[in-house]
């Protein structure tokens, strides 16, 4: 199902030495729907670990920027099997240029492992098992992406993901 974290095959490793992208001197917070503030109160037994950020809830960071559930000492994501859906895409993630929405991959040393293949799997995994998560996350702001960050990233492909009713191209390039 859309959304179910459980079902996103893991682009991303729970345990990283880098963990950049969990800090918001990189990122913005990370964006968390409804449910999956419900899966994670469940999966944690806290209450306490999300807040509103105008018209959407975001994860909490700590004093030193670093989201709540990153786990310092393993360097890793506290709880991996529930993560939003907006972290399991990583180091996949989307940027808007001149009304085009494209795919692209953060500089990490995962991401360095990839070849043209095995990204364009993952990216056409996405766009055919995750399209109704993808449609919820089509209008976020990406001015989060700051080309001045001290972390690079390559510019894949234009996102092409189905319309509600199946028709391709409504949102993305055909
Ligand atoms: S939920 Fe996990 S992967 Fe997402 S920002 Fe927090 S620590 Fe990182
Ligand atoms: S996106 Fe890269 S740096 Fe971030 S946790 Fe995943 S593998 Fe590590």
């Amino acid at each position: 199902m859309d959304g179910n974290n459980a079902t996103i095959e893991p682009a991303c490793r729970r345990r990283c030495p880098d963990r950049w992208c969990c800090s918001s001197r990189y990122l913005v917070q990370a964006p968390v729907w409804d449910e999956e503030i419900n899966r994670i109160a469940r999966y944690t037994g806290r209450s306490d670990f999300h807040e509103r950020h105008g018209d959407e809830s975001v994860l909490r960071v700590r004093a030193d920027g670093y989201c709540v559930f990153f786990d310092k000492e393993n360097r890793a994501c506290a709880i991996y099997a529930v993560r939003p859906f907006d972290c399991g895409m990583y180091p996949f993630d989307f940027y808007t240029a001149g009304g085009d929405k494209r795919w692209l991959l953060w500089d990490c040393a995962y991401s360095r492992q990839m070849d043209d293949i095995f990204i364009e799997q993952s990216l056409s995994r996405f766009e055919s098992r995750h399209r109704h998560a993808l449609h919820r996350i089509w209008n976020y702001e990406n001015e989060s992406i700051d080309l001045t960050r001290p972390v690079g990233f390559r510019v894949l492909r234009p996102m092409r993901v189905a319309g509600p009713s199946g028709d391709a191209g409504e949102f993305g390039d055909p």
